[in-house]
């Protein structure tokens, strides 16, 4: 070995363990047939190698061009997780026409506590760009029940991604709060609160087949105004299963992850395939990214969903898909009576008077947002 070849394996196997570290914390990346992922270290060099030497045809920025008017929005994204969204806001989202991003960080782990905190703390700096979902929940302790409340009540959209089941990911099998089922620990209460607070619920299930998705369907009978979330319902399942899903219960949603079916080599699917699912429940997908696990990356993630778009070829499905349907989803739920108490609060300090009938949660946490930024602004002169 030269010396610069010694330096660039270096280089290679620094860049490798920094992605398995980041992307790890997700989901699975060989659930079914494991010979399919590149398993050793030399494989994954030889992939990034590849990678990195390979000229694309078509830029990302070429993908994006078309969609920019569509003010895209990532329906699922763990860079709470590395501190990574305020480098990505200027360094990708805004490069390539994803306008907001659905926020959370770890997954159905203690750990998770602190990286809603980070998702917070994302949208109290961008409400216009990040929507705050909650994976911080003890789902096999009543006091998770609690958790939820207060998750929802200060102005959280959503909860998840949650570990529900999960038998082969390599991150989430182990989750300390993961349950068995969709039916299992407190969930049931869970759904219940969910539907009081019109709050969508973005649930992780590996497999995707057996008990555990039969438990879903029994949970979307027994609580049918409850939103669930199916996260990324395409991978290592089929178009017709997702058809059956959906067709039978109205209340779940499919979190299309465009990346795995376009990148990862275990996918035996193309995005083509699920084309037709997508135009006969055109109200019922989101696209999202999952931060690029177990792909190369979250831009060959979002280029993914470009090239989804494109193989939708239809500007109003296009639309509703890429941003309409998770928006509407946010739209609809009220404002909380926290939020309403902390306006009142405010009423009473500035004088000013807001009119609050109607007012949805993303209004009031808007509202509460810019006033203590014009709070601190004032406190600092
Ligand atoms: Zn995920």
């Amino acid at each position: 070995m030269t010396k610069q070849t010694k330096i660039r394996a270096a280089i290679l196997v620094a860049l490798l363990a920094l992605t398995s570290a980041v992307s790890f914390v997700y989901w699975p990346s060989q659930m079914k047939d494991p010979t399919s992922v590149p398993a050793t270290v030399q494989d994954e060099i030889e992939t990034l190698e590849t990678a990195t030497t390979k000229q694309p045809t078509k830029t990302l920025e070429d993908w994006a061009q078309p969609y920019m008017d569509l003010k895209l929005v990532d329906a699922h994204n763990h860079s709470a997780a590395n501190f990574a969204y305020g480098m990505k806001l200027d360094s990708l989202w805004n490069q390539y026409g994803v306008d907001r991003v659905v926020l959370f960080g770890n997954v159905s782990d203690p750990s998770a506590v602190h990286t809603d905190e980070m998702a917070w703390k994302a949208y109290q700096q961008h409400s216009d760009r990040f929507i705050p979902f909650a994976s911080g929940i003890n789902l096999l302790d009543p006091s998770g029940l609690q958790t939820v409340k207060e998750y929802l009540e200060k102005g959280f959209f959503g909860l998840g991604e949650l570990a529900v089941a999960s038998t082969y990911s390599e991150a989430l099998a182990h989750s300390i709060w993961k349950t068995e089922h969709p039916m299992d620990g407190i969930l049931p209460d869970i759904y219940a609160l969910c539907a009081q607070y019109k709050a969508p619920i973005l649930m992780h299930i590996d497999p995707p087949e057996g008990y555990p998705m039969l438990m879903l369907e029994e949970a979307a009978d027994k609580y049918p105004d409850t939103i669930f979330i199916f996260a990324h319902a395409n991978a290592f399942n089929s178009p017709d299963k997702i058809r059956s899903l959906l067709k039978e219960h109205p209340n779940v949603y499919a979190d299309f992850f465009a990346g795995f079916t376009a990148f990862n080599p275990s996918s035996v699917y193309k995005l083509e395939d699920y084309v037709p699912i997508i135009k006969e429940f055109p109200d019922r997908f989101l696209l999202s990214t999952d931060s690029g696990y177990g792909i190369s990356s979250e831009e060959d993630a979002i280029q993914a969903m470009y090239m989804l778009l494109e193989a939708v070829d239809d500007p109003e499905i296009a639309k509703k898909i890429a941003s309409g349907n998770i928006e509407r989803l946010i739209r609809d739920q009220p404002a909380t009576r926290t939020q309403l108490a902390a306006i009142r609060q405010l009423e009473n300090k500035s004088g000013q008077k807001y009119d609050t009938s109607n007012m949805s949660k993303e209004e009031a946490g808007k509202l509460l947002i810019e006033n203590s930024q014009q709070m601190s602004s004032t406190q600092g002169k």
